[in-house]
Parts: C-alpha cells; structure tokens; sequence
C-alpha cells in the first residue's frame, strides 16, 4: 500500500513537471476577432500556436460580441484602413478556401460572414473636403449626391441643404457577423492541427530567463496551470492593459476602455405593416449608415426576425463613458436617455429616407453595454513590445486599441501580428504604411512621451 502511493507520488510529479517542461512556440491570449485572427494566420503558416480564450466556446461579452458589424472600403487615396478592409475581405476568403478544401460539398461561404449592400455616409457641408477626399481613393464603386436635389433623385432622401450623402457599394461592404467569422476562425485553426482552448484565464503573464511563463486557471474546475511558451501575442481587447502588466506595463497608460451603448429598435409591427416594398426596399439598401455628426450615429441592420422585420442596432461613436468596473460593465443598462437618443436619431434618419416615423413607432427590444479599447491617435496599436533602451521585444506582440474600427480589418491586423511573431517581411508599400502606423516607432514615441 505504501510503495504504491509512493509510486503514485512519483507519477504524478513526473507528470506535473511533463506540463511545466513542454514549451509552446506561440500562445496567443485573446480570442476575440484580433487574436483569432492573428492565431489563424499563424496557422496558414504552418506555424504551431495554442490559443486561449477565458470564455466559452459561445461568447456573451467582449468587443467583437455581436452580429453585426459595418464593413466598409471607401478612403483616401493611399488609406490605410482601405488597405485593411480589403486586405481582410480577401485574407477571408483563403480561409473559406481552406475550410472547403477536402470537402464533398461547399459547406463555407463568404456569404455566411458577409452582407454586401450599400453603405450610406452622411456629411455636413463644412465636411466637403473630408467627404470629397473620400471619393478620391480607389476607384470604388460610389454614388454622391452634393445637395438635397440630388440626394431625392439618387437615393430617394429628403436631406438639408447643409447635408452631402456617399454611397458606396462594393463586394463585401455592408456588413461582417464577428460571431460567424471567429467561430470560422477557430474552425480554420484547428483544422490546421492548433489548439483553441475556451474557459482558460491567463491570471498571470511573466519573461523569466527569456520563456514565457502563463498562469491560466480553468474557470469552470478552478484547476491552475503553468503554460510555458517562446512567444506570445496578447490580444485581450480591453483586459489588454491588466493583461500585460509585468511584461509591458506602459499598455495601460496608451489604451483606455471605455464604456459605448448599442440600442436594438424595431419598427412597431403596425406601422412596419403599412410600409409599401417600396419603402422596406429603400430601407434595406439604406443601411448601414454612418451620419458623421458630431456623435456619428451609425446604424446597421443587424438581423431581421420571423416576420422579416429589421432589428436596427444603434450607436454613437462618440458617446463614451468611462468604466468603474470592467468585468461588470457588459451588463450595465442603457440610460433612459441613451435608449431616447437611439430612437430620436434613427426616427431622424428614417425620415431623410421619405419613411415617416414618429418615436412612437418605434420599440426599443434590447441594448447592451460594450467596450471599445482606444489609443490617444484612436489609430490601433499592432507592435512588438519595447524593452529598456528602445528595444524591441521579438518574442511578444501586441494587438489592440481597436476603437470602433477594428472588425473591418480583422484579419490584415492578424496578418500584420503573424508577420511580427514570424519575423515575415512584406515590402509593398501600403502595407508597409499600415505596419508603421500601428507599430513600434509610434509606441516609442508614445512611450517616450508618457515617461516625461
Ligand atoms: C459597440 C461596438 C461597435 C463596433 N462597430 C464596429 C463597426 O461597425 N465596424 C468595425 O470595423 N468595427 C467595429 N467595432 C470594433 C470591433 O468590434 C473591435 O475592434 C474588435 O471586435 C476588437 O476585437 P479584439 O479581439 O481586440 O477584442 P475582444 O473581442 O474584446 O477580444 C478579446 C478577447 O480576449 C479575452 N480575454 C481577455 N482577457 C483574457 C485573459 N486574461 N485570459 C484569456 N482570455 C482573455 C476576452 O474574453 C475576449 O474574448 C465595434 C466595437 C464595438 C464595441
């Protein structure tokens, strides 16, 4: 009896330091639209990275929670975030490739990602110069209408003569679901033989002797484990800055979460009843909209229901607050005032669109509480980490500061953090533009400038 727990002893310290001594090449902590997609361009080559998510495989919180985001290709000659959304658009479509690949039938499809349809811009006069730098990009496909007259001739909208309205239309601008995409994502990882491991919270993340060492507790057993890896990518969203405390503690000062509302409304059945095809149609090819007001209000259709009604959600870009507590505020409820706005602005844009809608006719059937994680620049934040002296830290990156932007590049801001693990080069020039506006030099600067 004694020799065998004795034997058993032994067992089980051979095993637990069998865990301690497997060394991983990459870990990447975060598995929300950045982290999945970094974790999956990494797999496309040939790279072996173990991903952890703290949530269950069916996600109820984080900034890529959702289904529904506005993807849209419309910039500046040379704009970056052009660059991004089209990089990500066909980075998405190699994925569909490889999850067909081997397959009898077409069981994947841009389609189950993707909603092309028009994406409406609105803009004040004073704004000609943004608006008509826009149209100065890529030979996009694009309507513009420079005052009320042509807004009710092209789109059939009844605007102020102080307001422009852009059209664009593309393949695969409209909008992106996130929850399809990650969930594709992680198909993608493990088919190419990695791991995506749900319910593992990293509560510790330290370099010792120049290993990472992972503390990750199981959050449905309690069980803690010791993950040890040569590299790793952290892409937590907001938890980012807690995330990487002792590694890089100055991600806390450059990313600030902050607190956003989404309003879900429907059209009350009644008054949705006694819209002709014709208005339904302009509607559905009227959103999703970004109204470049001092808030921006943007709205997209994020689902429609049995009856075929469009569920609308709502935003402000600019309506943020700060956060007291992270891990609660998801489940905050929306201000009375904030459900006010929704409705307000969304009866406003209905009305441009010759749909009369009264507050009234509108029902408010959910909201939520969302995060988004932001840089000062509000331009996201791709980059190794620096280490004393302005050294670059090859063996970590980080992937954040997204702003309300980032699911429209998702997959070119994994392709950027992949090619840093890997130590890849690409010299085209705009990608080489993107890299550097989201990567070391600026955080040097940043850095420099919230050490003085
Ligand atoms: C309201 C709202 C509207 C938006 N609208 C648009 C839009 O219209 N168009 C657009 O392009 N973009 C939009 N965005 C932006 C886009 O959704 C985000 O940029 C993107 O989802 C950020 O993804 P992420 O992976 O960085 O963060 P997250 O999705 O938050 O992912 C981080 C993941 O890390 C996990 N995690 C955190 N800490 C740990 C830990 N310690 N251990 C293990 N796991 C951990 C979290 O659970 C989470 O799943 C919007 C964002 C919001 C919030």
């Amino acid at each position: 009896m004694k020799n065998s727990i004795v034997l058993i002893a032994i067992l089980i310290t051979t095993l637990s330091c069998v865990t301690e001594e497997k060394i991983e090449d990459v870990v990447v902590i975060g598995g929300g639209l950045m982290g999945s997609s970094t974790a999956w361009e990494l797999s496309k080559n040939g790279q072996n990275v173990l991903l952890i998510e703290q949530q269950d495989s069916i996600y109820t919180y984080g900034s890529s929670f959702g289904e529904a985001r506005i993807s849209r290709s419309l910039g500046p000659k040379d704009d970056i975030f052009s660059y991004l959304q089209q990089t990500s658009v066909s980075e998405t479509s190699n994925l569909i490739d490889y999850l067909n690949e081997g397959k009898k039938e077409t069981l994947h499809s841009m389609e189950d990602i993707y909603t092309t349809s028009p994406v409406t811009y609105i803009f004040s006069k004073f704004q000609l110069s943004d608006a008509e730098a826009l149209l100065n990009g890529p030979k996009d496909n694009y309507k513009y209408a420079s005052n009320k007259a042509e807004a009710e001739q092209l789109f059939g909208m009844n605007i102020p003569d102080t307001s422009l309205v852009i059209r664009e239309f593309k393949e695969y601008s409209g909008t992106l679901n996130p929850k399809v995409l990650i969930k594709k994502l992680h198909l993608g990882i493990r088919k190419s033989g990695n791991r995506v491991n749900y319910n593992q919270k990293v509560t510790d993340l330290r370099k010792e002797n120049g290993i990472y060492k992972i503390t990750v507790v199981d959050v449905k057993s309690g069980e803690n484990q010791t993950i040890l890896s040569k590299k790793v990518v952290a892409a937590a969203g907001p938890y980012n800055g807690t995330l990487v405390k002792d590694v890089a503690p100055y991600f806390s000062s450059l990313i600030s979460p902050k607190r956003l509302f989404l309003s879900f409304l429907k059209i009350k059945s009644d008054t949705y009843d006694l819209m002709t095809n014709e208005q339904r149609d302009r509607l559905n090819s009227s959103y999703p909209v970004a109204y470049l007001n001092s808030e921006i209000f943007y709205s997209m259709i994020e689902k429609y229901d049995e009856n075929n009604r469009p569920l609308l959600k709502v935003g402000g870009h600019f309506l943020r607050t700060e956060i007291e507590d992270l891990d609660a505020v998801w489940e905050k409820e929306l201000a009375a005032e904030e459900i006010l706005w929704s409705k307000k602005n969304t009866a406003d844009y209905l009305n441009k669109l010759n749909i009369t809608v009264a507050l009234s006719d509108l029902e408010y059937a959910r909201g939520y509480s969302c995060v988004y994680s932001l840089t000062e620049s509000e331009t996201p934040i791709v980059s190794h980490a620096i280490v004393k002296n302005k050294e670059v830290d090859s063996s970590f990156v980080l992937i954040g500061g997204m702003s309300g932007i980032g699911a429209k590049g998702a997959l070119a801001y994994g392709l950027i953090a992949a090619d840093l693990v890997s130590g890849n080069e690409n010299k085209s020039l705009i990608y080489q533009k993107a890299k550097s506006a989201l990567g070391s030099k600026r955080l040097i600067e940043n850095i420099q400038k919230i050490n003085k």
